[in-house]
């Protein structure tokens, strides 16, 4: 079996093992006669799974007690309404850090339920760093303080999450499980599956019992947390097979030493990507500051852009997948996610040093 290296930006790859597991036992799960997605969420079978994904997240997140762990859907997108509609609790302003295409989508969306403060914005500089604390203007009357921990097209990540008097809420979904987070900082965390976790289809919530009870009238059932809470995420029909394939790359991460191992592979990776950028005399160059650039995706352009489509041709040549940048910023854009292993890495940044010895 050929396996392409896979840089997409998600759904992204996933671990070899987890998709032999879900092979093995997809036409008969446990010996029940039917394949997972056949099985009622209500059943003791599923509840299993569900449970255990719960136990794995929590252990590998060290999520205190107070807090109720959620699988949704709607992908991570649906939670820049969700917030709003849920954590506003009657307060008419929320705080957000502007740091790139995706805290700006977060941004759009709640505007709609509340006046939103732009706390601080890297905009004026192309997103190429997140502004200094000193520089934010935080509203200690705001409902909650947004932030992005890793900017998915930018390529800006958060070295530490901010401090904040307001419960800090953190759209993680390009970084959850891919480096250490202190969840007792934030109030509520949340993550589509399809990066660093599974597949497309589950949205992890991490929130704050505290911050339950709060939605908005006019919420509807299905996306207030607290029904997900009390319900354990099956209010109503959840995602079954994404959930079940979400939780074989949780134990997966555990087995392979868990967020700290995980972390220091993750950073390995991206080290020998922006080694090979920076080593380049400026044939490829990356617009982040260093001490911002992010471990998950690495963004680069060529100074000659008219070679990034034979670029993207010889890369896809030599089975390196998923490098096209996105549409709102062009270029490359290499996702290394916590599937992506080391020799994915070395592989590119090897193709990369030839390309340009042969086009530089
Ligand atoms: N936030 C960030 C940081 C993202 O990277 C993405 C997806 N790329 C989203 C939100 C939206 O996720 P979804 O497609 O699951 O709605």
């Amino acid at each position: 079996m050929a396996r392409s290296y896979n840089f997409s930006a998600g759904p992204a790859a996933l671990p070899l093992e987890v998709l032999q597991e879900a092979h093995e036992e997809f036409f008969d799960f446990a010996g029940t006669g039917m394949s997972i997605m056949e099985i009622s969420h209500r059943s003791g079978v599923f509840i299993d799974i569900a449970r255990q994904a719960e136990l794995d997240l929590r252990a590998l997140l060290q999520v205190p007690d107070r807090y109720k762990v959620l699988f949704l859907q709607g992908g991570a997108s649906l939670q820049f309404s969700q917030v709003p509609m849920n954590l506003l609790r009657g307060k008419a302003s929320a705080d957000y850090l502007h740091t790139g295409l995706w805290s700006g989508k977060a941004i759009e969306a709640a505007r709609r339920y509340c006046t939103v403060r732009i706390a601080a914005s890297s905009e004026s500089t192309g997103f190429d760093r997140i502004p200094a604390p000193a520089e934010w203007r935080l509203d200690p009357g705001a409902a909650y303080l947004h932030y992005t921990e890793n900017e998915t097209v930018h390529g800006v990540q958060f070295a530490t999450a901010p401090e904040a008097q307001v419960p800090l809420v953190c759209d993680a979904c390009s970084s959850l499980l891919s480096k250490p987070i202190d969840v007792s900082r934030h109030g509520l965390i949340y993550a589509a599956a399809q990066k660093n976790m599974g597949p497309a289809g589950v949205t992890v919530v991490v929130v704050d019992e505290a911050l339950l009870d709060g939605a908005m009238s006019v919420t509807p059932d299905v996306l207030n947390y607290a029904h997900a809470a009390r319900a354990d995420s099956m209010f109503n029909t959840p995602a079954t097979f994404s959930w079940y394939l979400t939780g074989l790359t949780l134990r997966w991460i555990r087995r392979n030493g868990g967020i700290n191992r995980i972390h220091q592979a993750n950073q390995a990776k991206a080290w020998l990507l922006y080694r090979a950028i920076d080593a380049s005399g400026g044939f490829y160059a990356n617009a982040v500051r260093p001490e911002f650039r992010s471990i998950n995706n690495v963004p680069f352009f060529l100074a000659d852009s008219t070679l990034e489509p034979l670029f993207l041709r010889q890369a896809e040549s030599a089975g390196l997948m998923g490098l096209k940048g996105h549409t709102h910023t062009g270029g490359i854009r290499a996702s290394l996610y916590n599937a992506v292993d080391l020799p994915a890495a070395a592989a590119l940044a090897d193709f990369m040093t030839h390309f340009q010895r042969a086009h530089g």
